[in-house]
């Protein structure tokens, strides 16, 4: 793909890999006065868009260049390949935050939408979310979630693309690791004013011995209230025991994930798992014998995973009935991108899967409440957060939507500061890998202290 404009580029980009990368096009753009010209060639045929819009300023200019020019180059690849995206040209930016921005500015967000060629069951999905988030959407000044993320599992799963690692090669590092992580937890005092949620996550924080996540669990004590929404995204089965349960009871912890992803023994085999479903429907019964809600999370998309056997997990985790279920679409790693027919096989798949879900769990009482998206998933679709009415998982809705502060700790942990009302957002992020982490915590808590404590 070329641009005569390269500030379009990455823009062009994100949609031309909607197609999965193999189209050879060539964009060209020009403005003249309050109309944006955009032209595409593609396949030996020639696309060419006009749009007019007044523009007050710079910004406001670049926005909907980029915006007019997606849509241009959507529309020649769907023109050319006869294929239509879930989510349309909406690439880049979250469908609820753009939702809101519409709903601010005094428009219903759905024309838009339909603009972007979203189709209309995400036009109500995102409508369903909306109305899940009332009462849990609003800034507040000086109010923040707390994280602390444990990068290690028991082994890789060979999806992932987190930056988590096999506790076989990194277990030398665990104690260093919780060292800098108390470090970074304890400098986040006089921060921030009150805490809405905590969350552990991962990687896999239940790899940690009991003495381990003990220490983490520690460092938050004084940070969380007695109360407060308190996850741990406890993680996959096989390392579930009585005894980490009881330590999270013990500290005020309200929720745990356990992450079957399927319930399907040969999938869970084929994706490098080291648990069975068996070990799932353990780790399930044992969490259920504590007060704490708990969410199950399933993957779309799988490796060789059918549409029935994915439908069959899903029967099995409402028959549970956890407080929340998580439907992820499988993110391909790069270099895993799919050649058009394959791509467009999973697409058909993933599509009857997330239907199906949707309706399953609809009809079970649950309702969407948050949803993202990420580049390479598989036919461009989402994850969405499920929830029992009232179940609705508040930290996730305040990361998902940027409503709050977000102190973040952790290898690769990215903490951001609201500033004007989320007009803008500054953030600081930590080193990815876990021995530069060790060294460099102490200089990121520093940075974080420094963007906590600046005013506007
Ligand atoms: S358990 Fe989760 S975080 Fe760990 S390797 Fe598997 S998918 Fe990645």
């Amino acid at each position: 793909m070329t641009t005569d404009t390269p500030f379009l580029y990455p823009e062009l980009m994100d949609v031309v890999r909607l197609f999965g990368e193999g189209y050879d096009c060539t964009h060209r753009f020009r403005r003249e006065g309050d109309v944006f010209y955009n032209t595409v060639e593609a396949g030996g045929h020639k696309y060419s868009f006009a749009e007019t819009q007044p523009c007050a300023d710079e910004t406001e200019f670049k926005r909907y260049a980029k915006r007019f020019a997606k849509l241009a180059l959507y529309d020649a690849l769907r023109a050319e390949t006869g294929r239509s995206m879930p989510w349309g040209a909406l690439t880049g930016i979250r469908p609820t935050k753009l939702a809101y921005a519409e709903l601010a500015a005094g428009r219903p967000f759905g024309p838009l939408f339909e603009k972007f060629g979203v189709g209309p069951e995400n036009i109500a999905l995102v409508s369903r979310i909306l109305r899940a988030q009332e009462g849990l959407y609003g800034f507040s000044a000086g109010a923040a979630d707390l994280y602390a993320g444990i990068p290690f599992c028991p082994t890789k799963c060979n999806y992932c693309s987190f930056i988590t690692a096999d506790i076989r090669r990194t277990g030398q590092y665990v104690d260093d690791y919780l060292t800098a992580l108390e470090g970074e937890i304890a400098a986040c005092r006089g921060l921030f004013s009150s805490l809405h949620s905590a969350y552990i996550g991962g990687g896999t924080p239940f790899v940690l011995e009991p003495r381990a996540l003990e220490r983490v669990l520690r460092a938050l004590q004084p940070f969380v209230p007695r109360g407060t929404e308190y996850t741990v995204e406890a993680g996959r089965p096989d390392v579930f025991g009585e005894d980490k349960l009881a330590l999270l009871q013990e500290y005020g912890v309200t929720r745990v994930c356990v992450n079957p992803q399927s319930f399907c023994d040969e999938t869970l085999e084929r994706i490098g798992r080291r648990h069975t479903a068996a070990d799932t429907e353990r780790a399930f019964a044992m969490a259920r014998r504590y007060p704490f809600g708990v969410n199950l999370d399933l993957i779309a998309g799988l490796t060789g995973e059918s549409v029935a056997q994915f439908c069959r997990s899903v029967d099995r985790a409402v028959e549970l009935a956890p407080e929340n279920i998580t439907v992820h679409t499988l993110c391909l790693k790069k270099g895993a991108r799919l050649k058009e027919e394959e791509s467009r096989l999973q697409e058909e798949g993933v599509s009857a899967m997330l239907a199906y879900a949707r309706e399953k769990l609809t009809d079970a009482g649950y309702e969407p409440y948050y949803l993202y998206r990420q580049k390479y998933m598989a036919g461009n679709h989402e994850n969405t957060g499920w929830c029992k009415p009232g179940h609705a998982c508040a930290y996730n809705v305040g990361v998902m939507e940027e409503i709050r502060d977000n102190l973040a700790c952790g290898a690769n942990a990215v903490s951001k500061k609201l500033f004007g009302r989320g007009a803008r957002i500054e953030r600081v992020g930590a080193p990815k890998d876990i021995p530069s982490y060790i060294a460099r915590a102490g200089e990121v808590a520093e940075k974080k202290r420094a963007l906590f404590l600046r005013e506007g």
